[in-house]
């Protein structure tokens, strides 16, 4: 998918413009990092952990470029409940052992309009591979193995 590559590059180098740091295709950052537009629809800082004892994020660009194409397909506002969790943090909110949360390849996503049936679907038709989990009010999707779940 080119637009994807596209976006991952475009990704990364606002990243650098804003002093991010970058390692591959992933940005580390924290809650001190500035909160800039890192996409069309999303800024930087909807990407941190919820950890609030320590906020350092390592997320995968792959991941948010992703999210911002289905989001556009979508065309309606979406955020996220869960993005990267430190192993410690996994296990305080009971998070699978391994989770791909733990790597920064996952997103716990919803929408605000509360249309979690259309999310579902646009998620659905246009993820082409790794998981996705289907849960009562929000998406999980990952760029590990492709699989999907049905979860509560
Ligand atoms: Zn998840």
């Amino acid at each position: 998918m080119s637009s994807k590559k596209g976006m991952v590059i475009a990704i990364l180098a606002a990243a650098v413009q804003h002093g991010i740091k970058t390692d591959g295709d992933y940005l580390e950052f924290n809650a001190s990092a500035p909160n800039f537009q890192l996409t069309e629809n999303f800024k930087l800082h909807e990407f941190l952990t919820k950890n609030k004892a320590n906020t350092f994020t390592r997320i995968n660009a792959n991941i948010i470029a992703e999210l911002q194409l289905y989001r556009t397909e979508f065309g309606s506002a979406v955020r996220i409940s869960s993005s990267y969790r430190s192993s410690a943090y996994n296990k305080s909110v009971n998070g699978a052992t391994s989770s791909e949360h733990q790597l920064g390849n996952a997103l716990d996503t919803y929408p605000l309009n509360g249309n979690i049936k259309g999310w579902k679907q646009t998620v659905k038709r246009n993820k082409k591979s790794g998981g996705i989990g289907y849960y009562k009010t929000f998406v999980h999707i990952d760029t590990g193995r492709t699989r999907t779940w049905n979860g509560s």
